[in-house]
């Protein structure tokens, strides 16, 4: 099946659909992103997703491209035009096209383009046997909570993680503690059982399946602290686990050498796991047993 892009404001065969060599997105990553999840042909955390969208964009004052109204149409007929019933819809905004100057040009018209196609994000056989990561230095800029396109960290990052063998490599800041993934958000169970992530400060993207967990959580009686975390905790947790749209929450089973628990998912993993995909599904949250 042929797919389609939507390119400031057309609909294009994929494989024709270009922007301009001087899109400041392609010449000085000055543009944000947002990847949603479609699951039954429904987006999910639609509205968090927006959220965040005109957040980066306010954050980097990039006009917003259209009303939300407008955008959440194209959207869904990005969605429909590519057929998506299960998979992933993608969205970007530039600052535009014009001269190459580092500074905002005078006149610019913010550029929209939007992918969507059909994947399968549950991924069970992941989810099954857990995955591993590595652990790298955090070499980001100090706004990672704006999620902008320029990811050459986090694509060396991933790159890094896939030579190991890896599923992704957790970054580490100055002061030992891990921020988050290239694409994902961490989380660990101490101890004690008690859930773990790091809190929202400049130095993570707030990650909208990781605002879903936390809410989860709260509302099914699963206690949980935001704070920093070190290398040294992750390794010695109970469980550990990664979110993100694309990845939903996969089971870490190993951190560089050291095996996490007994090397087998967790069960407060797998539970919170279970109550993503029920709030995926639309379902009504199964209570944790
Ligand atoms: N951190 C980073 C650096 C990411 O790129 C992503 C994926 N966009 C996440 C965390 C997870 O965010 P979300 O749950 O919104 O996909």
């Amino acid at each position: 099946m042929s797919r389609v892009a939507y390119v400031e404001g057309q609909y294009l065969p994929h494989r024709r659909a270009a922007v301009h060599i001087e899109d400041r997105g392609y010449q000085f990553s000055d543009g944000v992103y947002e990847v949603i999840a479609v699951e039954g042909g429904r987006l999910i955390d639609e509205e968090s997703h927006l959220d965040r969208l005109e957040r980066s964009l306010r954050e980097l004052r990039i006009a917003p491209p259209l009303s939300r109204r407008s955008l959440t149409i194209v959207m869904r007929e990005v969605v429909r035009r590519n057929r998506v019933v299960n998979g992933i819809l993608y969205i970007q905004a530039t600052r535009g096209t014009a001269p190459r100057e580092h500074a905002f040009p005078a006149q610019n018209k913010t550029a929209l383009v939007m992918t969507a196609r059909q994947t399968d994000l549950h991924r069970e056989r992941l989810a099954q046997d857990g995955v591993t990561v590595i652990t790298i230095p955090d070499i980001r800029w100090r706004r990672c909570d704006i999620k902008s396109v320029s990811l050459l960290p986090n694509v060396l990052g991933k790159q890094a993680a896939q030579e190991a063998g890896a599923f992704e490599a957790w970054q580490i800041d100055r002061d030992g503690f891990i921020t988050e993934g290239t694409s994902t958000n961490a989380w660990i169970v101490g101890r004690d059982g008690l859930l773990i992530t790091r809190s929202t400060d400049t130095a993570i993207l707030g990650g909208i399946t990781r605002l879903s967990v936390l809410d989860l959580a709260r509302r099914n009686g699963v206690e949980f602290v935001e704070r920093p975390f070190t290398v040294g905790e992750a390794k010695a947790a109970r469980e550990a686990f990664l979110t993100s749209t694309t990845s939903l929450v996969l089971p870490v089973v190993r951190i560089d050498d050291a095996v996490v628990g007994n090397g087998k998912p967790g069960s407060l993993t797998l539970k919170i796991r279970d109550l993503y995909l029920a709030h995926m599904a639309g379902a009504p949250a199964p209570h944790l047993g």
